[in-house]
């Protein structure tokens, strides 16, 4: 059931609103705007019905607040008001609001308007999960990595965690492509991403394809050991696919692995280390594919065989 909070220090209109709408939707209600945004914070609301004249905060400065937030911003507000002139309205608009209903309200127009709102938030956060998906292997796509490492490195270094940036890339792949076809190849990069994003799978791992037959993760919190460890088998649970490679190359297909694991100072930049990473990933290949080539928090390196 979607989830919707209305923010209303009016017990009676609050209770009012909540009749209309509770059969369909799970309905909370907050009686002060300091109340509303913390639950807004808190929770995962679909709609926020909000009265804009309230003792202490009122609705204008809430719905401010709501929409410089990342977690709540994208969350639709509806304005409740009884103040019917045209300046307020526009005034709500202006800040965000995605409606203004004037008081007193209609139950039905209430609702529909309810649905329409909750119905657009709905596609949109499903456009914006498509736009980050990458169609081939269903995984995070690069436009979505950008994003989410810039943010977890930024975490990281305010945690002092550590954070380790992992790059796969499939040996000899554009041999498999020429020898086998690319219909062939793209079940291969599908097969790839479905084996090791099962194995990256915490909620703080994060797979992404990269572009083209190449494969990033992030992993926040486990030393260099544990993750080259845990790689290790990755890059051998790809070679038991026993996917049968181009003979003259190799006789499965297999995937090369480098990285590094660092906990990041406050001013040290992402680029730098994803640099490292990659140049892991080269030393891989070079000493023979098919293996974990990694950078560890002395920036020692830790090969594999
Ligand atoms: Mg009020």
């Amino acid at each position: 059931m979607e989830k919707i909070l209305i923010v209303d220090d009016s017990a009676l209109q609050a209770a009012k609103l909540k009749s209309i709408l509770d059969d369909e939707y799970d309905v909370s209600v907050a009686q002060t705007a300091e109340e509303g945004l913390r639950r807004a914070s808190d929770e995962d609301f679909s709609l926020i019905l909000l009265d804009v004249v309230m003792p202490g905060m009122d609705g204008f400065t809430l719905l401010k607040k709501l929409q410089e937030r990342i977690i709540t911003q994208n969350v639709p507000v509806i304005l409740i008001t009884s103040l019917s002139d045209v300046e307020n309205e526009q005034r709500g608009l202006v800040l965000g609001a995605v409606d203004y209903i004037v008081k007193p309200f209609h139950s039905l127009i209430v609702k529909a308007r309810v649905n329409t709102h909750i119905k657009l938030y709905h596609y949109r956060r499903q456009v914006e999960e498509q736009s980050m998906t990458d169609q081939l292997t269903g995984v995070a796509n690069r436009r979505k990595y950008d994003g989410y490492s810039l943010t977890k490195w930024q975490e990281a270094a305010r945690l002092q965690v550590p954070f380790s940036i992992c790059m796969f890339d499939i040996d000899h792949f554009k041999k498999y492509n020429d020898t086998f076809g690319h219909p062939a190849g793209d079940k291969v990069i599908a097969a790839v991403a479905k084996t090791a994003s099962a194995r990256l799978n915490r909620s703080t791992d994060f797979f992404a394809r990269y572009g083209g037959e190449e494969f990033v993760a992030i992993c926040m919190g486990d030393p260099s050991k544990k993750i080259f460890e845990h790689l290790k088998k990755i890059r051998q649970a790809v070679e038991d696919l026993h996917i049968p490679h181009s003979p003259d190359v190799s006789k499965w297909v297999t995937v090369s692995v480098g990285g590094i694991t660092v906990v990041p100072a406050a001013e040290s930049a992402y680029g730098v280390y994803l640099k490292i990473a990659d140049t892991m990933l080269y030393d891989a290949k070079k000493q023979g594919r098919n293996r974990v080539v990694w950078a560890d928090e002395q920036m020692r390196q830790m090969w594999e065989k």
